[in-house]
């Protein structure tokens, strides 16, 4: 026999919840629903009226229930004394119930290992995630991150924090506790050098990096070509500047290109698609390659610069800016079979202005021509 007492609507009146079968632990305390309720209104410090809905109960009758009883006092400090000493009851605890389960009329306790912060409360773990779950749906259409955020949930026990992962002015770099997936230690490795001569692509290709005087691999490429740039793996290559990463993304693309299946270059700014321009043209028309630039900028002149004209697509290696490839995707325009996909300076993800837009033309890039059909 339970009975969860709390203050009611008016002052010097309780409610109380009269639960028959109670479970052992306070943390057991879920989703109980009360078989009675009762309003007790006190008058100098003892029990006055009892009402159940609009009926009067015998007050002698109910004190000697609640002499009995196991007592869950919620927010009801004051009364403490009148039940310990005045009732003699030595089972009085006192306790926090979820709010969001008492408007459904169910009785959840809450304690330090159950409850999970939520705005300026506590609620329990049922409501917090029934709570993920609507905002997901608000917020996506879909509850298809639950399992993801509910790990979360587990591990913050506060379901602002989780939610806040899910606003879009969220900064992922500022909360790595949020979004860090895995720590690796950094370790020196041995690596054998890889001379272009032992590459596994057309002859022709190595002879062209060799008049370029390409004869070896620097360690970032060697590393790449380990662990399958040649076997169509992605990678995501972090490297410091002038380390090589241009000549990764060239490995792996223009033996494809070569094989009729396009290579896309992507760079951030307009100055760097024009140097891989005239580089790629200069060193892959000997393959008999195309090569393309797209930077958006085709009815742009200026007086003293060099105006950068955008050429057709239907090349086999184009070099383009975030924006002119971007353009590309939202006017539908048909890119072709897309072998190589290389997004340089990648990390402008991180950048505030730019990001966005560059994770929406990954989105793009990924619904338009990696899975065309859908
Ligand atoms: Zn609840």
């Amino acid at each position: 026999m339970l009975f969860v007492i709390r203050p009611g609507r008016k002052k010097n009146e309780l409610e109380a919840f009269f639960i028959e079968n109670e479970p052992e632990k306070l943390s057991e305390m879920k989703n109980l629903k009360a078989e009675r309720i009762y309003r007790f209104i006190m008058r100098e410090g003892r029990l006055f009226k009892v009402l159940e809905g609009s009926q009067y109960r015998n007050p002698k009758e109910i004190e000697k229930l609640l002499r009995q009883a196991r007592i869950v006092l919620v927010n009801a400090d004051e009364w403490e004394d009148y039940f310990k000493r005045r009732l003699q009851n030595k089972r009085v605890e006192k306790a926090e119930l979820c709010r969001l389960c008492l408007l459904e009329g169910r009785i959840t306790v809450l304690t330090p290992g159950n409850r999970i912060k939520y705005r300026s409360e506590y609620i329990c773990e049922r409501c917090a995630e029934d709570e993920l779950k609507r905002e997901l749906r608000f917020r996506f259409n879909s509850i298809a991150m639950f399992d993801q955020a509910k790990k979360l949930l587990d591990r913050f026990r506060d379901l602002d924090k989780v939610l806040y992962a899910f606003d879009p002015r969220f900064d992922p770099t500022q909360h790595p506790e949020i979004t860090k997936w895995d720590e690796l230690k950094a370790k020196h490795i041995k690596l054998e050098k890889i001379r272009v001569d032992e590459l596994p692509v057309p002859e022709k290709f190595k002879e062209v990096l060799k008049g370029e005087g390409v004869k070896e691999l620097l360690p970032v490429q060697s590393l790449a070509v380990k662990n399958g740039l040649l076997e169509g793996e992605n990678l995501l290559v972090v490297s410091a500047t002038a380390s090589g990463k241009t000549l990764i993304g060239e490995l792996a693309g223009v033996p494809k290109a070569m094989q009729g299946k396009k290579l896309l270059f992507l760079v951030p700014l307009v100055a760097l698609a024009n140097q891989k321009y005239e580089d790629f043209k200069r060193r892959y028309s000997k393959l008999g390659l195309r090569v393309a630039i797209r930077v958006g900028m085709s009815r742009i002149k200026t007086k003293d610069e060099l105006v950068v004209v955008d050429t057709g697509i239907d090349a086999d290696i184009i070099v383009g800016t975030y924006e002119g490839i971007d353009y590309l995707l939202r006017a539908r325009r048909k890119i072709g079979n897309v072998g190589t996909i290389v997004i340089d300076e990648i990390h402008t993800l991180d950048d505030e202005e730019r990001g966005p837009r560059l994770d929406g033309l990954i989105a793009r890039l990924r619904s338009s021509i990696l899975r065309p059909s859908s």
